[in-house]
């Protein structure tokens, strides 16, 4: 028998990344529902192509296609690899159905961990991440939660982690593009660039993994060879490894907890690999980490409101309408004005996530 996969966000960089891992597996796993956002004819390509029975396309199909395919009867395991706040219904539908979520789209979990844990202890679903660094903190746990201290989150610093803050400030659209270790999405490289994606990842570890704050550090880590440490309370440390790839944290949230045999994911060698170095986020030049991480500590739909300001303030930049300066600015500026309430139901977080997308439209229109 093998396992039914839903791909939500086919045609994307994780999306297509899970294809060719799905290819090397046939023995295991069949895929069964393809959905995209606006690549129409790239979706039809790649179901005819797997044989999906099911594929929707967002723009042509409409949103309804997400939570179709994430409830699809033949599908065992869904990955959410869809971009942004739209990935939530479907993450919450697939838990209540019992599936395995195989999550790249950690804003379900940013805006709205509460309901998310609630759907899969309901469901009876569960979360498994795509997302390096949690893979590599679950990898590490294996069967020994309740001795986990610490965790710290590694991050490359993006292509400006050794400017001066005031270089940061005025980074052009190029620049912020030009990652120096991982190939990604424009959306989540401009995460990188300005350390968002490490605050949002955070709350993400939060939440998986049921930690306070205080007990989720992040270090800069410019090889991306180290992708997550954990401290237990003897104080031994363990660290997973490997060269940046999304193909081993792809396969194991769909393996997990067992390994199978994969030939295509590159094999380490630590001397071509040189020196791995540390060093601590500087909170100067990149001002929106700890924006982040203190939404993500006041709760509620603190969390939701940052990344909605962020996703807006990143496509104003990514248009021209702002400089790169400006996006952490936005953020503040939304968080301070957000009357923060507890996140109990969909319709607050969607409200907190209306109101910060409309506050921060507002203040980037020319
Ligand atoms: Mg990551």
């Amino acid at each position: 028998m093998t396992v039914g996969v839903a791909i939500l966000g086919s045609t994307g960089s994780i999306g297509t990344c899970a294809l060719r891992v799905l290819e090397r597996h046939p023995d295991r796993f069949r895929v069964v529902a393809l959905t995209s956002h606006t690549s129409v004819d790239t979706l039809a390509r790649q179901a005819a192509a797997v044989g999906a029975p099911f594929h929707g396309s967002v723009t042509a199909d409409g949103p309804d296609c997400l939570v179709e395919a994430a409830t699809h009867p033949e599908a065992d395991i869904v990955i959410n690899a869809v971009v942004g706040a739209v990935g939530l219904e479907a993450t919450l539908a697939a838990l209540e159905a019992g599936k395995r979520v195989a999550l790249a789209n950690k804003e379900s979990l940013v805006m709205a961990g509460e309901l998310v844990l609630r759907a899969a202890a309901r469901g009876g679903g569960e979360i498994l991440p795509i997302d390096s660094e949690h893979s590599a903190v679950l990898q590490c746990i294996s069967g020994h939660r309740a001795a986990v201290a610490r965790l710290i989150l590694t991050a490359s610093g993006g292509p400006f982690r050794d400017w001066p803050a005031d270089r940061v400030r005025g980074a052009t659209v190029a620049e912020a593009l030009r990652h120096p270790t991982w190939r990604m999405g424009r959306k989540i490289t401009v995460d990188s660039a300005t350390l968002a994606n490490k605050a949002l990842e955070v709350i993400e570890a939060h939440f998986l993994f049921g930690l306070a704050y205080d007990a989720i550090d992040a270090v800069v880590h410019p090889q991306s060879i180290v992708h997550g440490f954990v401290e237990f309370v003897d104080g031994s440390i363990l660290a997973q490894m490997g060269y940046p790839s999304m193909e081993l944290p792809i396969l194991y949230a769909l393996t997990h907890p067992d390994r199978v045999p994969d030939s295509g994911v590159r094999r380490y060698d630590p001397v071509a690999a040189g020196a791995l170095t540390f060093e601590p986020v500087r909170p100067e030049a990149f001002p929106t980490f700890a924006l982040g991480v203190a939404a993500g500590r006041a709760g509620g739909t603190a969390p939701a409101v940052f990344n909605a300001a962020n996703e807006v303030a990143v496509a104003a930049f990514l248009t021209g309408r702002i400089t790169f300066g400006r996006i952490p600015e936005l953020i503040d500026r939304a968080l301070s004005a957000h009357a923060t309430e507890r996140a109990e139901s969909l319709d607050a977080v969607t409200l907190a996530d209306r109101w910060a997308r409309a506050h921060t439209e507002a203040a980037t229109a020319p």
